[in-house]
């Protein structure tokens, strides 16, 4: 049965509600995921205390059983303007860490929301989460060649080419959510200048943790160590140091910047290209990529972990 929306929803989050309960699928849970459906409730309740405001970025449609679906990306902004932490979170579908512990912490995100000027897109690739796959067009990652995923979360029409700083890496977006996700945070850092990004991701084929840190102090960032410290103690093995299975180098937990062509890339880069023109990006100073290991540790272990992440957010 529908969950009811909760009082107090103005009329736009009624037809919200509507647009996420007029699909007849069921969501994944094989993992113990909550349902698509708890997630958005959990996301609009921040709307009740007048702290936060819901835009849609985009809808992500497709057909799943036969049955035509279509889900709201939804990024919610705090009526608090200025220099703002960006928190994103389920940009791959089989990693629902993120958009469950943010589902869990809207009490917190509500106070927060009273003093500090935050961006938050919790889900940002609803169809993987329904589906539990990573990608918009297919489940898993795989390096075969002509068998690319594509990604919500790609940025690489918007981010400069290292080896012709006169282009962009790709001349058009990889699909229509990422063209929509990367529009958004372009226009969401005229009011909203990011100066830290969170972005929570999870990895079922790393044994212990890291953190890629892609803002101005890389691996000596002092805040993603801060960030380390909390998921260790809260049960997160860490890879202090290594390689991760991308080969990257991992240096007290972290990982400098990386040019992947990411949306949390995007959110960092100081110069970006658009129509052929070089012109300022968003530039947050500090910008994370959190990897859980999700095969070895329970979600509801990660749950909590990335909670008092977004704890620390709060106090931070
Ligand atoms: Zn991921």
């Amino acid at each position: 049965m529908a969950p009811e929306p909760p009082d107090g929803y103005r009329p736009d989050i009624t037809s919200i509600l509507a647009q996420v309960n007029d699909n007849q699928v069921e969501t994944y849970q094989a993992d113990g995921r909550k349902k698509i459906e708890e997630l958005y409730i959990s996301y609009l309740n921040l709307l009740k205390n007048k702290e936060w405001e819901v835009e849609k970025v985009a809808d992500s449609k497709t057909t799943w059983h036969g049955q035509a679906v279509s889900y709201p990306i939804l990024a919610f902004t705090t009526k608090i303007k200025g220099s703002a932490t960006y928190v994103l979170s389920g940009i791959h579908g089989e990693e629902p860490t993120g958009p469950n512990a943010i589902a869990e912490s809207i009490d917190t995100l509500s106070e927060m929301g009273q003093k500090k000027s935050i961006v938050l897109i919790p889900l940002c690739n609803p169809l993987g989460y329904l589906r539990n796959w990573r990608y918009l067009n297919k489940k898993e990652y795989t390096d075969l060649p002509g068998s690319v995923g594509m990604s919500v979360g790609d940025s690489e029409h918007y981010l400069i080419d290292p080896k012709d700083k006169t282009k962009a890496r790709a001349e058009k977006p990889a699909n229509a959510e990422c063209a929509a996700l990367s529009n958004y945070i372009l226009q969401v850092s005229r009011d909203y200048p990011p100066t830290m990004s969170l972005d929570f991701h999870g990895d079922v084929l790393v044994p212990k943790g890291y953190i890629y840190s892609i803002g101005k102090d890389g691996e000596k960032d002092t805040v993603a160590s801060q960030i380390l410290k909390i998921l260790e103690t809260n049960g997160i093995p860490i890879q202090w140091e290594g390689k991760t299975r991308f080969g990257e180098d991992i240096v007290n937990g972290k990982v400098g910047p990386q040019e992947d062509g990411s949306i949390d890339e995007l959110i960092s880069a100081r110069k970006i290209i658009i129509d052929g023109k070089i012109v300022p990006g968003p530039g947050a100073a500090r910008a994370f990529v959190l990897e859980t290991p999700d095969a070895d540790i329970a979600l509801d272990k990660r749950v909590d972990a990335y909670k008092a992440v977004i704890s620390f957010l709060n106090g931070y």
